[in-house]
């Protein structure tokens, strides 16, 4: 299988302009608005949360986890991003997809639907204990499709368009320097030169 890669180090040199702006901003906050409560157990659904914080941390978001049912929704977020997780209504034969994200008019809808059943079932038996991480990585794909507005994808990475069984089980797989950069340029756009003249 080809390798892939981590962005701790090599990233810092090519984000080092786009990270200027998120140090200088608050960051972005993104509501998660999740319905795993069925499918995931209180452990597992805190490791999952965990290591999409963890795997979206190059992009300079701050993830805040809402379970649905909630009682209120008066909170207000830079951006919302609703995941459902219960159990499409296909028979596992008929799915091919280990998520969805939601498409219309061309446009990109921040609601994905993640398929625990099936990113479960390409784990096999013998791995379940690493379904939270996997989840996590399919998640993190849906994630970078939401908060860019895009449907590309990257040869190498989390956003690669097809994930094999060992991209869900390698002990190495994050998001590309492409796809990171591309997260930050659309969360953090550079301000106006004249409005950055005038601040200083
Ligand atoms: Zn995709």
């Amino acid at each position: 299988m080809r390798a892939t890669f981590c962005l701790v180090a090599a990233l810092s040199a090519t984000l080092a302009q786009a990270a200027s702006p998120a140090r200088e901003r608050p960051p972005v906050r993104v509501g998660m608005i999740v319905s795993c409560g069925q499918q995931l157990d209180a452990a597992a659904a805190r490791a999952f949360e965990r290591e999409t914080e963890r795997l979206m941390d190059p992009a300079g978001v701050v993830l805040e986890w809402r379970a649905i049912p909630r009682s209120n929704f008066d909170e207000s977020f830079d951006r919302v991003v609703v995941v459902d997780c219960r159990p499409p209504a296909q028979p596992p034969a008929a799915r091919t997809a280990l998520a969805i994200t939601h498409i219309s008019n061309g446009q990109v809808l921040p609601f994905v639907r993640l398929d625990i059943g099936a990113v479960s079932g390409m784990l096999g038996s013998t791995r379940q204990s690493e379904l939270p991480r996997a989840l996590a990585r399919v998640a993190a794909h849906e994630l970078h499709h939401v908060l860019t507005g895009s449907t590309v994808h990257d040869s190498t990475g989390i956003t690669k368009p097809v994930f094999s069984r060992s991209d869900l089980l390698s002990g190495s797989f994050c998001l590309s320097t492409a796809a990171a950069a591309r997260l930050r340029a659309s969360l953090y756009p550079a301000a106006p030169l004249a409005a950055s003249a005038g601040e200083e």
